[in-house]
């Protein structure tokens, strides 16, 4: 348990943006339901756990789950009984050359096999180009987002919320299951909200704190430190799970509400790039990091140095808020040049740049230094971002992302950018 704790607690990430005025955690992990008091009654849970079942027998059916239950494609529809053919060819014989070569990899079969098997058993050479492609296929969804949130929330949050969602499933494709949970600063509803979210994660099979309540306890007490203003966190997929689902947690999204209304809209677009970007984080944990528990190295198979993640969810976060009305363009133009702002000061007084931060235990001990991390992998890394954009365009940016599941990420950069990072 204790280890699933931890397992949590690391696949969780906090990005940690400091605004003129607002402290803006954004993260770095679907219909609106309003959230039900007292918590959920035991009839809801039972069928929470039948909705649970039908959904995992048809993604491991090879189906795809959507609101109106369970579609396959009609390659993998239940085979009937297959009718004499004219051509006995068939023999004993050729059943046993069946092997994982010509099993074809489909969400059918739990792509080839490799869906809930012991990850420290699996080896680069399980993670073959058609069992990644399967999994990435696993990480897509037309299921709408699933928002949780307390009766007393101002409905015009939620409908920015969708609205925001609308967007970046148009300009990054419909990623998911996605499920948001939405919490207000010194939020009377918590333990609602808790219950509802440890419901919805126990539904789509994601790992919980074991232990009667014990996810519900530590939700509500994780939601009741948020006092003040105000961001978000978002839970990468797991890797091998049947469903691979993610989450966002808005912290105090009323007072990032009240700070501007298209600041929630702005936040979410930066958290759905994370859950574009994760759709390509299909290696097992041991895979991605197999020197440690991944602070202290840049993930082998992940997106590079912290900044390209971080910068550039924030650089598209705010573009595409500004392209589709949620900001306004003076505003992108302020934020950018509070970046560049930044980006000199942070060289100009600490001598850093962005190889300073390139992993998390260095992105923490410069915190610890000079509290000027998000100077470098945020102000710096927009303005790095926008170089690189300028050099490729913002569709081969994207396209980094997408690429980095199949290789390594410094291959990727090579070839997208032209240029390794020590030139950049
Ligand atoms: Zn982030």
């Amino acid at each position: 348990m204790r280890k699933n704790t931890l397992r949590l607690a690391r696949t969780t990430r906090w990005c940690v943006l400091i605004a003129t005025l607002t402290l803006i955690w954004t993260a770095c992990g679907a219909s609106a339901a309003q959230v039900a008091q007292p918590p959920a009654p035991p009839e809801s849970s039972t069928e929470a756990e039948r909705q649970h079942e039908l959904k995992v027998a048809c993604l491991t059916g090879g189906g795809i789950w959507t609101l109106d239950g369970c579609r396959r494609p009609p390659e993998n529809a239940p085979r009937v009984a297959a009718a004499p053919t004219a051509a006995p060819t068939a023999t004993l014989s050729s059943k046993k050359t069946v092997d994982r070569a010509n099993t074809s990899i489909s969400p059918s079969n739990g792509c080839g096999g490799i869906i809930n098997q012991e990850p420290h058993l699996l080896t680069e050479d399980d993670f073959t180009r058609d069992v990644i492609d399967c999994l990435v296929e696993m990480t897509k969804s037309d299921e709408p987002i699933h928002i949780i949130h307390g009766p007393s929330l101002d409905p015009d949050i939620v409908r920015g919320v969708q609205e925001a969602w609308r967007v970046g499933t148009a300009v990054l494709g419909a990623w998911g299951p996605l499920v948001v949970t939405l919490v207000q600063m010194n939020d009377p509803e918590a333990a609602a909200i808790a219950a509802q979210d440890c419901a919805k994660r126990r539904s789509l099979g994601s790992h919980v704190p074991e232990g009667p309540n014990a996810c519900e306890k530590e939700k509500t007490a994780y939601f009741n430190t948020f006092t003040e203003c105000c961001g978000a966190t978002h839970d990468p997929p797991e890797p091998l799970a049947p469903i691979r689902a993610q989450f966002m947690t808005f912290a105090s999204v009323d007072q990032m509400f009240k700070e501007g209304n298209g600041d929630v809209a702005k936040v979410f677009l930066h958290e759905y790039m994370h859950v574009f970007q994760n759709g390509g984080l299909v290696h097992t944990y041991q895979l991605r990091h197999p020197d440690g528990d991944g602070e202290d190295s840049i993930n082998k198979h992940g997106f590079g140095p912290v900044w390209i993640e971080e910068a550039a969810a924030e650089y598209f976060g705010q573009r595409f808020a500004t392209e589709n009305g949620f900001w306004d363009t003076p505003q992108l133009r302020s934020a950018f040049e509070e970046a560049l702002r930044a980006a000199r000061q942070v060289r100009a007084e600490w001598g850093l740049s962005l190889r300073d931060v390139e992993t998390r235990t260095e992105q923490r001990q410069v915190n610890e230094k000079c509290e000027c991390g998000g100077a470098l992998y945020y102000e710096t890394g927009i303005v790095a971002t926008s170089w690189l954009i300028n050099r490729v365009g913002s569709e081969k940016m994207l396209r980094y992302y997408t690429l980095v599941a199949y290789q390594d990420w410094q291959d990727v950069f090579n070839d997208v950018f032209g240029l390794s990072l020590e030139a950049f």
